[in-house]
């Protein structure tokens, strides 16, 4: 059966439209539109500076576009003014960023069942059995009593998406999660964001892996001061795109 624009509407997990956000003088997004669906894995690429992490950020309620409409999740995240309401979606909505930021003087274990704990106040035993089973998914079962200075950089990051999961998110966003790794530990990280995308994570995924953009994406946006510029499917932004900006951006990096 054919979905009706309606069916569509309802099952939109994200919804921006026409987002503009200046910080002071400088306009950051001018006219941001896009619409991603419950299940889809979203990319969005281009230069440095473009607005890649701004969008995600919008999206998070962790800065505020000066017009155009944001829904998340049936929230309209533009219109939060309260900072209690923001924490409200933030418990919704994952982000992991390049940099993991693990409590250092907590375990693995531990740094994972901090926040589903304390902030949606959580069944102890209950999220230390999530907690177990989300290492596993990561693949660092052995490593729950150990501390994050004992693990690799590739290692704290799965550490980081486990404790995204544990608060149960909607969605994932993920910025640039493997610009900081030595390029030995990359491939271990995207292999778990691989799997939670076959389990059928929402997500949306800032990355300069053009490979893995390509492999793993329902949709790429391409984004250049500001705007997207182009936006399809992994065979058209990586293969076909007219723009010959795209065509240099994606040639230069793959
Ligand atoms: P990207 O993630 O694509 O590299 P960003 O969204 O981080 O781009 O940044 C887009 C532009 O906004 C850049 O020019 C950056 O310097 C500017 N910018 C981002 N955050 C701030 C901020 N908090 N204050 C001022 N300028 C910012
Ligand atoms: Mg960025």
């Amino acid at each position: 059966m054919t979905a009706s624009p309606e069916t569509e509407t309802n099952t939109a997990i994200v919804k921006l439209e026409d987002v503009h956000l200046s910080f002071g003088q400088t306009q950051v997004l001018k006219g941001i539109d896009l619409t991603i669906y419950k299940g889809d894995a979203f990319s969005i690429i281009g230069p440095s500076g473009s607005g890649k992490s701004t969008i995600l950020r919008c999206i998070n309620a962790l800065v505020t576009p000066q017009s155009g409409k944001i829904t998340v999740a049936g929230t309209r995240v533009d219109q939060l003014t309260k900072e209690s309401e923001r924490i409200q979606l933030r418990k919704r909505v994952g982000i992991v960023f390049q940099q993991y930021n693990l409590f250092p003087h907590l375990t693995v274990l531990d740094n994972i069942v901090l926040a589903p704990t304390k902030i949606l106040g959580a069944d102890k035993t209950a999220t230390v059995k999530l907690a177990r089973e989300l290492l596993e998914k990561v693949r660092l079962s052995e490593k729950a009593d150990a501390y994050p200075g004992q693990l690799s950089g590739g290692q704290q990051q799965r550490v980081a998406i486990a404790r995204a999961l544990a608060m149960k998110p909607e969605l994932v966003l993920f910025d640039e999660v493997t610009s900081a790794l030595d390029p030995e530990t990359v491939g271990e990280v995207l292999w778990v964001i691989r799997d939670l995308i076959r389990d059928g994570m929402t997500s949306i995924l800032v990355t300069h892996e053009m490979r893995f953009a390509e492999e793993i994406s329902d949709t790429v946006v391409f984004t250049e001061n500001g705007r997207i510029v182009d936006h399809g499917s992994p065979q058209q932004i990586f293969h076909t795109a007219d723009n010959p900006r795209i065509r240099q951006f994606v040639g230069g990096l793959s």
